[in-house]
């Protein structure tokens, strides 16, 4: 059984036609499938269109319906534990991944990897973000040791095997493809079509994207940590010798009160660099924090499938509908 999980939020301009070309897709592909779509507090009118559907075809519609948003990755986590499926595909709603691609992750899948990941060939997106992600694959393959190509795809398919490993790390934050690709053993690539959204807007602000990338940043290594403590110790030993040769000067040339700027400069430079140090620390400080308060990290408003209602009543909606 294929299961697609599809975090969906604010996404009614893409939802008809996302539905009518995802479905058919895995009609056609002789197997057993869900499609679990997450709702991720959306604002507009997703979570009808999507019990619409639901209703259209119960057999195959799952939908999630979390308390408010959460976050692409934390609906995306909702969906594994969800999911019923041998084979989980997870994808965007906003169609830049094409449905179509899916058999051929599921095939890579039947030949005997556990984890799929894709790369997006001729990427419609901003210059922008296309630079920006060039940079953070880079960073990322260096600092955490993994070797993924395109970390932004969401396009990929994981086997059941990992699915249930994931389902165990509970961690408050988190990056998918990464945490995969940690637990794979049998990992592959492929490239995949990539296409304009649909409708609507991305749903990443520049500081969502800068925040997304410190999480797959700190979550995954220390390396971060340790180049503060590698720079703070060149700082120190750059400070040693300026010191020395200030002191030579000093007993050569004698007393000098120019280069007041200069001074100025590097204190502002080095200012800069222990600020920014301290806001490294904090992140992992703050990752302590938030896994020590043991809060949910997302809640489960309604579970939207067939039989559910055996595990609790409810008079609102004609269809079964469970707290998860
Ligand atoms: N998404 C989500 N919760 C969020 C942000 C995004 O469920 O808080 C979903 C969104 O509806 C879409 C997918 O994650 O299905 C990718 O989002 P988007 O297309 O905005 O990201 P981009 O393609 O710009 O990276
Ligand atoms: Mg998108």
């Amino acid at each position: 059984m294929v299961s697609v999980i599809v975090p969906v939020y604010s996404e009614e301009e893409t939802l008809p036609s996302l539905f009518g070309r995802l479905l058919p897709v895995m009609d056609a592909l002789g197997r057993p499938f869900e499609v679990v779509f997450v709702n991720d507090g959306s604002r507009d009118a997703s979570l009808p269109l999507l019990l619409q559907e639901y209703r259209k075809r119960p057999d195959v519609v799952r939908v999630i319906d979390l308390n408010g948003n959460f976050g692409q990755h934390m609906a995306i986590m909702a969906g594994f534990k969800a999911a019923k499926g041998d084979i989980v595909i997870t994808m965007d709603a906003d169609l830049q991944n094409p449905p179509e691609e899916i058999p051929r992750i599921v095939a890579c899948i039947d030949e005997g990897h556990d984890v799929v990941g894709t790369i997006r060939m001729h990427r419609k997106d901003t210059l922008f973000r296309r630079t920006a992600s060039h940079v953070v694959n880079w960073l990322t393959n260096r600092i955490t040791g993994l070797t993924l190509h395109d970390y932004g795809c969401m396009l990929r398919g994981y086997r059941r095997d990992i699915v249930d490993i994931i389902n165990e790390a509970s961690e408050t934050t988190t990056f998918i493809p990464a945490l995969a690709q940690k637990f794979s053993v049998n990992p592959v690539e492929i490239e995949v079509a990539h296409s304009e959204r649909e409708g609507g807007v991305s749903k990443y602000s520049l500081f969502r994207l800068i925040r997304l990338n410190f999480d797959l940043m700190t979550g995954f290594s220390l390396v971060p940590l340790q180049a503060v403590t590698m720079l703070g110790l060149l700082v120190s030993v750059g400070s040693l010798f300026f010191a020395l040769f200030m002191f030579i000067r000093r007993l050569w040339v004698g007393p000098e009160a120019e280069g007041v700027f200069t001074l100025m400069a590097i204190n502002f430079l080095l200012m800069g660099i222990t600020i920014f140090c301290t806001g490294i620390a904090g992140e992992y400080v703050g990752r302590i924090y938030q896994e020590v308060r043991h809060r949910p990290r997302y809640i489960v408003r309604k579970f939207y499938a067939p039989g559910a209602e055996t595990m609790e009543e409810d008079t609102n909606e004609q269809s079964g509908c469970v707290r998860l």
